[in-house]
């Protein structure tokens, strides 16, 4: 059995920039559960499926086979044989992964493939619902979280930093938009669990929160 560490939190939090460096420093492998739910997403777009169409989504997802591997230390999704990597952090493919992350089908397929690799190894494994419902026994579950307004301006700063153009009020208005859907389905919505800790990352460095979840991990 793995030594399960769960970060669970909205939207531009901070979980994948933490999660890396925590894993990295532990000796632990990082699993991006958002970038399951990113994979499918994009065989949802390639197809042209609506969100809305739930029956098209139900059907379409029997079809999809979604891998992660580990190539040089970095995960890489497959999504049917093909590496998809490149294309996951898409705005795009954000909204599309959040909408049809509410149906029960959609997350089954991914249940199990996030509990075996848990199970397999020692893992920080960042999401929404790990705590919750993916890894109720995860030995340390955090609930990360900062301001609309921090978060918005990190990932405003990511896409920037990568060459995409965007604007700063439109991620605000697609995070609020994304809490909003996360937090109020009604399969697995975003929460903290009751035995998490909350870690508010508004005002600490990167440092200071890697530090304060470090100490709370075996040494
Ligand atoms: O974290 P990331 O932005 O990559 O996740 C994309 C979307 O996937 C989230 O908005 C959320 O709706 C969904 N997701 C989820 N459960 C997870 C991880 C992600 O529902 N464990």
């Amino acid at each position: 059995m793995g030594y399960n560490v769960a970060i669970d939190g909205p939207a531009g939090a901070g979980k994948s920039t933490i999660a890396k460096l925590l894993a990295k420093e532990k000796g632990y492998i990082y699993v991006d559960t958002g970038a399951l739910y990113r994979g499918l997403a994009i065989h949802f777009l390639d197809r042209s499926i609506n969100a809305q169409d739930i029956g098209a989504v139900i059907e379409a997802v029997k079809e999809a086979d979604v891998k992660i591997k580990y190539e040089d230390g970095a995960q890489q999704v497959y999504l049917n044989g093909r590496n998809i990597t490149e294309r996951l952090r898409g705005e795009e493919v954000g909204r599309m992964a959040s909408a049809t992350a509410k149906i029960p089908e959609v997350r089954d397929k991914l249940l199990m493939l996030q509990r075996n690799l848990a199970a397999e190894q020692d893992v920080v494994m960042d999401g929404r619902d790990i705590g919750t419902c993916v890894l109720p026994d995860a030995e340390v579950k955090i609930f990360l979280t900062a301001s609309v307004k921090t978060r918005a301006r990190r990932r405003y700063e990511e896409l920037t930093g990568k060459g995409e153009s965007c604007d700063l009020e439109t991620i605000e208005e697609d995070i609020k938009k994304r809490d909003e859907q996360d937090m109020t389905r009604k399969t697995a919505p975003l929460k903290k669990a009751e035995d998490a800790y909350l870690v508010d990352s508004s005002d600490m460095t990167v440092e200071e929160v890697v530090r304060t979840i470090a100490a709370l991990c075996k040494s």
